[in-house]
C-alpha cells in the first residue's frame, strides 16, 4: 500500500503540483494531501486505509453520497453499451427532459462536460444574443476557469477588470466589471454608466467559492429590475446551488421571495452529472435560438451529452425527487451546522453558520459576511488548525476557509455526531 506522502511526492514529478485541479494540494492549509482510494456513502479511504466522513463530496455533485446503487447500475448498464458515439441519443433527451420540468424558467438547455464550459457558453450566448460585449460579475464568485471570468475588481467601477491569472490577456478582460456582492450602490452605479454595453450579469445566487454567502434578497431583487430595464441578461451560476439547495435550486428559492423572480439564462454542473463530467446551461427558446446549429453563436462538444455520464445524471436527478427527499437532507444539514455553532459557543470560540438544503459553510467570526472582503478577515490560522484537527479525527472538510460544504443523503446522524464530537475537540 503507499502512502499519502510518497504519492505526493511521485505525483508532484509527473503533474504541476501534483494536483490535476490546485485547491486538491492542500497549499492554503499546510500538510500533505490525501490521495483517495476509494468513497463509500458518506465515507471516502486515503491511500493509507484511513476512512473520513466526506464533507466535499467531490466540490458538490455527490449528493447521494458515493456508489449509490440506483446510480451504480445505472451507470453500469450505460457503460456495457458504450462509452461514447458523437452522435445524438435518447438519454440526452430524457436528461433535458428531466431538468425542464424542474427548472421552469428554462425552456430548452444544452448538455455540455463542465461547469466552466457551461458558463463560458452562457457568457457567449449571453453577448451574441444581445449583440454586446461587456458584463458583470461579482468579486468572490467563480464561475470556472474561462479567460473572461478569471478577473477580480479593478479600482473603482469605472475601471474594467485585470485578469487575476497570467496568461489572461489584458484585451480579454477589458469587458468584465467585477463588482462588490450584496451591493446595491454600486450596481445601480455600474449600471447607469454602462447599462446599455451590458449584455448580462453573472452572479452565484449563494455564494458557494466565498464560503457561503448568499445574495441578500434587496440585491437580487435590484438585479432583476436593472437586468430587465437595460436589456441586459441575468446569468444564474447554479453549477453549486442546481439540485443541491433544493429542488427547485437556487431560483426556486428567490422566487419565493421575489415575488415573478427568475433568471434569463441558467447554469448547471456538479450535481446534474452526478459525480460525472456533464454540466448545462439553458434558457428561453427566444434566447437558446441564438445557439448554432440553429443561430450564430457556436458551442460544441466530443464528449457533450456523454451516454454514460447522462445515465449518471438522470439517476441522480430521479432518486432527489423521492418524497421528502430534500426536508430530510436540509434538516440533517441544519443539525450539523446548529450542532457546530453550539460546539463553538460552548468554547468560546467566535463562529457562524448558515445552510440552505444540503449546502452549508461555517465561518470563524460571530456574524455571517455579506460579500468577499468580509470572508477574507478570517483568522486563517485558525481555520487551519480547525481543519486539521477535523482530518485528524477522520473529518474531511474543504482544505481552503474560502469553500462551501456539501452534506449527501447518505450522512447518518451518527456521522453527524462523530463529526460534533470531532469539533469539539479540534476548537478546544
Ligand atoms: N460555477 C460555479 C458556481 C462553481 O462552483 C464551479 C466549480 O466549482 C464552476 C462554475 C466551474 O465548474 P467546473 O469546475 O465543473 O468547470
Amino acid at each position: 500500500m503507499s502512502d499519502n506522502a510518497s504519492l505526493f511526492e511521485r505525483a508532484q514529478r509527473v503533474i504541476p503540483g501534483g494536483v490535476n485541479s490546485p485547491v486538491r494540494a492542500f497549499r492554503a492549509v499546510g500538510g500533505t494531501p490525501r490521495f483517495i482510494a476509494r468513497g463509500e456513502g458518506a465515507y471516502i479511504h486515503d491511500a493509507e486505509g484511513k476512512r473520513y466522513v466526506d464533507y466535499i463530496g467531490s466540490w458538490g455533485p455527490m449528493i447521494l453520497g458515493h456508489g449509490h446503487p440506483a446510480v451504480m447500475e445505472a451507470v453500469l448498464a450505460a457503460a456495457h453499451e458504450g462509452f461514447s458515439f458523437g452522435a445524438p441519443t435518447e438519454r440526452e433527451i430524457e436528461l433535458a427532459e428531466e431538468i425542464l420540468k424542474l427548472v421552469p424558467s428554462m425552456e430548452q438547455v444544452r448538455l455540455v462536460s463542465s461547469g466552466t464550459e457551461a458558463t463560458m457558453s452562457a457568457i457567449r450566448l449571453a453577448r451574441g444574443a444581445t449583440g454586446r460585449d461587456k458584463f458583470i460579475k461579482f468579486e468572490g464568485c467563480y464561475h470556472g476557469h474561462t479567460d473572461a471570468l478569471l478577473v477580480k475588481a479593478g479600482s473603482g467601477l469605472a475601471t474594467f477588470g485585470h485578469p487575476t491569472s497570467a496568461g489572461v490577456p489584458e484585451a480579454t478582460a477589458q469587458h468584465t466589471i467585477v463588482l462588490e456582492y450584496n451591493n446595491v450602490a454600486q450596481l445601480e452605479e455600474a449600471f447607469a454608466l454602462h447599462g446599455a454595453a451590458l449584455a448580462c450579469v453573472i452572479v452565484e445566487p449563494i455564494a458557494g467559492n466565498m464560503n457561503f454567502v448568499r445574495a441578500s434578497v434587496p440585491f437580487m431583487t435590484r438585479l432583476r429590475e436593472l437586468c430587465t430595464q437595460h436589456g441586459a441578461l441575468l446569468v444564474l451560476d447554479e453549477v453549486m446551488t442546481g439540485f443541491r439547495v433544493g429542488l427547485a435550486s437556487a431560483q426556486g428559492h428567490y422566487a419565493k421571495l421575489i415575488p415573478g423572480f427568475k433568471p434569463d439564462v441558467s447554469v448547471f454542473g456538479k450535481v446534474i452529472g452526478g459525480g460525472m463530467p456533464l454540466a448545462a446551461f439553458g434558457a428561453s427558446r427566444e434566447i437558446m435560438k441564438f445557439l448554432a446549429p440553429l443561430g450564430p453563436v457556436y458551442q460544441a462538444g466530443t464528449l457533450s451529452g456523454n451516454p454514460v455520464a447522462t445515465a449518471c445524471g438522470l439517476a441522480t436527478l430521479r432518486e432527489i425527487q423521492k418524497p421528502g427527499f430534500f426536508d430530510e437532507l436540509s434538516a440533517r444539514t441544519r443539525r450539523l451546522v446548529d450542532g457546530l455553532a453550539a460546539v463553538a459557543r460552548e468554547n468560546g470560540v467566535p463562529f457562524s453558520v448558515d445552510s440552505e438544503g444540503g449546502m452549508f459553510g461555517f465561518f470563524l467570526m460571530p456574524e455571517l459576511p455579506q460579500n468577499y472582503a468580509t470572508v477574507m478577515t478570517t483568522d486563517k490560522e485558525r481555520f487551519n488548525r480547525f481543519f486539521h484537527g477535523m482530518l485528524d479525527a477522520g473529518v474531511y472538510l474543504a482544505p481552503a476557509l474560502y469553500e462551501a460544504g456539501f452534506v449527501s443523503a447518505a450522512h447518518g446522524d451518527a456521522d453527524i455526531a462523530a463529526t460534533l464530537e470531532a469539533a469539539r475537540t479540534a476548537l478546544r
